[in-house]
C-alpha cells in the first residue's frame, strides 16, 4: 500500500519526525510549513492524505481543514489533526472543522501507522469506486455522496460487544442519545448478530472475559456477509501487541481505555459516515452494472449480454453433449403499430410482448432483447422438437390476446414470427446457431408469418 501524505506543521523537526516514520512505512511524503502552501499543494491534487498541525502561525490548523473540506475536488480527501495532548477542546473544534481524525502528540508510532493506514485503505477503495461510478447517466450522483458528507452522521446502527456491565453501560450511554445501540454480551450470538442484523458499525471490547476480542475481530472480517462491516476496537493501554494484531487483522480503528468521549464520538461518526458513503458508491456500481446487461425498455438482458452469454452456453453444451437451442422472435409489421398509434404505443407493446416473453420461458432459458422489436431465447438442455412447442406456445400467448395501448384507450392486435435453431456438434458455433435461427426466421416471414419455422437439421 502506498500513498501520498502531506505533512504540514511550522516547526520544522517535527516534520521531519513525521516524515521518517512514513517514509519507513514507505509512503511519499510532501509537506508544508503554513496553512497557504498546504492549500497550494492541495489544490494541484494528487494527496491521498493529510496530516495537519493545529497551532500555526497566519492561518491555524482549523481553517486549513475547513478550506479542503470546502473544495469539492478534495472533500473526500482524509484529513488528520495533530493535537495537543492538554487542549482537548481542540479535538471538537478539529470535528466541527471538518476532520476526519485526530493523533495527540507526541505522535506514538503505531497511533500514525495505523490511523494513516487504515485512511489510505478507504482512500484508496473510494477513489476506485468513483471512478466507476462516474457515468454521465447517473444524475444527481455526485450530491448524494456530497450529501452523506456534509450531513451530520446520526442514528447509526452500532452493535457492542463487551461482557463487562460497568464498561458496556458506559460506552452505550455515551452514545445512545444520537444513534441506535445494541449491547451483545455474548460472542458468539454477536458474530450471529452481525451477520444478520443492518448493522453501520461493531465495537468491539478487547478484554472479554471469556472470549478472545481478537478471535471475534477476525470471525467478522472472513464472513461475506461482514466482512465490509466497519470494526473499532476498544483496548487497554499497553496492549500494544494485541492491538497491532487487531490491525492486521483488518480492524478499522481503534479507541484506548480511559475512554474519551469526543474522541469516540468522531472515531463512530467517521467510520459510519465512511460506511454510507461506500455503500453509496457500491449501490451505484451495482446499478451502472446492471445497466451495462440489461435493456432499459423491456429489462430484458441486452445483446451484448446474450453474445457473451452465448459463447459460455454454447461451450457448456458441446462439453456435456446436451442439447442447446435457440429462437430468434420477430414481432410482425411493427413498423405499422408506430405509424398508426405513435411510438409510446410501439414501446408499450414492446413492454407487454417482454412480459409475456418472460412469462413463458423457464428460469433457465435466456431472453433477451437482441434489437428494435427482435428477441432472441437460449434454451438449454432443450432439443429443437421441444424448442418447437415452447415457440409454438410463445406465438399462441401473443397472437392470442390482444395487445392495450396508450395507457388502456386502444387495442392492437400483433402477431410474431419464430424461427429456431439447434446446435449441431461441438463444431458448431454461435454465430452459425443465430444465423441459422435468422434464416428460418426469413422463412417464417416469406410464407405468411405469424408462425414458427425450425431450421431444417
Ligand atoms: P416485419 O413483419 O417484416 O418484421 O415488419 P416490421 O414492420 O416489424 O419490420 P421493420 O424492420 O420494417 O420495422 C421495425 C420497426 O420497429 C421500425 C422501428 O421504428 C421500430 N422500432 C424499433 N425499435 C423500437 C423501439 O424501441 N420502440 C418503438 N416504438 N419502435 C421501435
Ligand atoms: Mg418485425
Ligand atoms: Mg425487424
Amino acid at each position: 500500500m502506498t500513498a501520498r501524505i502531506l505533512v504540514v506543521d511550522d516547526v520544522q523537526a517535527n516534520v521531519k519526525l513525521l516524515e521518517a516514520r512514513l517514509s519507513a512505512e514507505y509512503f511519499d511524503v510532501v509537506s508544508a510549513t503554513n496553512g497557504f502552501d498546504a492549500l497550494e499543494i492541495c489544490a494541484a491534487g494528487g494527496i491521498d492524505i493529510v496530516l495537519l498541525d493545529v497551532m500555526m502561525p497566519g492561518m491555524d490548523g482549523f481553517e486549513v481543514c475547513r478550506r479542503i473540506k470546502a473544495d469539492p475536488k478534495n472533500h473526500h480527501v482524509p484529513v488528520i489533526m495533530v493535537t495537543a495532548l492538554d487542549q482537548p477542546e481542540d479535538r471538537v473544534k478539529g470535528l466541527e472543522a471538518g476532520a476526519d481524525d485526530f493523533l495527540t502528540k507526541p505522535v506514538s508510532d503505531i497511533a500514525i501507522t495505523t490511523r494513516v493506514k487504515s485512511l489510505v485503505r478507504v482512500k484508496t477503495l473510494v477513489d476506485e469506486m468513483q471512478t466507476r461510478a462516474a457515468t454521465g447517466e447517473e444524475l444527481g450522483f455526485g450530491e448524494q455522496l456530497d450529501l452523506i458528507v456534509r450531513q451530520p452522521v446520526s442514528n447509526g446502527r452500532i452493535l457492542i460487544v463487551d461482557d463487562r456491565m460497568s464498561s458496556f453501560e458506559r460506552i452505550a450511554g455515551m452514545l445512545q442519545n444520537q444513534h441506535e445501540v445494541v449491547i451483545e454480551p455474548d460472542p458468539q450470538q454477536a458474530v450471529f448478530n452481525a451477520a444478520e442484523g443492518d448493522y453501520e458499525l461493531v465495537l468491539i471490547s478487547m478484554s472479554l472475559k471469556n472470549f478472545d476480542g481478537l478471535r471475534l475481530c477476525s470471525q467478522i472480517r472472513s464472513l461475506d456477509r461482514t466482512r465490509n462491516l466497519p470494526i473499532l476496537t476498544i483496548v487497554d493501554p499497553n496492549d500494544d501487541a494485541r492491538l497491532l494484531r487487531a490491525i492486521e487483522m483488518g480492524v478499522n480503528d481503534y479507541v484506548m481505555r480511559p475512554i474519551d468521549k469526543n474522541e469516540l464520538f468522531a472515531r463512530v461518526r467517521t467510520q459510519i459516515r465512511r460506511k454510507r458513503y461506500t455503500d453509496k458508491l457500491s449501490d451505484s456500481f451495482q446499478h451502472n452494472m446492471e445497466m451495462a446487461v440489461t435493456d432499459a425498455l423491456t429489462n430484458l438482458h441486452n445483446r451484448r449480454y446474450m453474445e457473451s452469454h452465448l459463447k459460455t452456453l454454447v461451450a457448456n453444451s458441446s462439453k456435456s453433449g446436451k442439447p442447446l437451442s435457440l429462437m430468434i422472435i420477430d414481432i410482425d409489421f411493427f413498423k405499422a403499430v408506430n405509424d398508426t398509434h405513435g411510438h409510446d404505443a410501439g414501446d408499450d407493446v414492446l413492454r407487454e410482448f417482454s412480459n409475456r416473453l418472460q412469462r413463458n420461458i423457464r428460469g433457465i432459458d435466456l431472453a433477451c432483447r437482441f434489437g428494435g422489436e427482435e428477441f432472441v431465447v437460449v434454451m438449454p438442455e432443450t432439443d429443437i422438437s421441444l424448442a418447437y412447442t415452447v415457440a409454438e406456445r410463445i406465438r399462441r400467448v401473443i397472437a392470442d390476446k390482444t395487445f392495450l395501448v396508450n395507457g388502456g384507450r386502444l387495442t392492437q392486435d400483433i402477431t410474431t414470427s419464430i424461427g429456431i435453431s439447434g446446435l449441431r456438434g461441438i463444431n458448431d458455433t454461435p454465430e452459425n446457431l443465430l444465423k441459422r435461427a435468422d434464416e428460418a426466421l426469413y422463412q417464417a416471414k416469406n410464407d405468411g408469418r405469424n408462425r414458427v419455422v425450425a431450421d431444417a437439421a
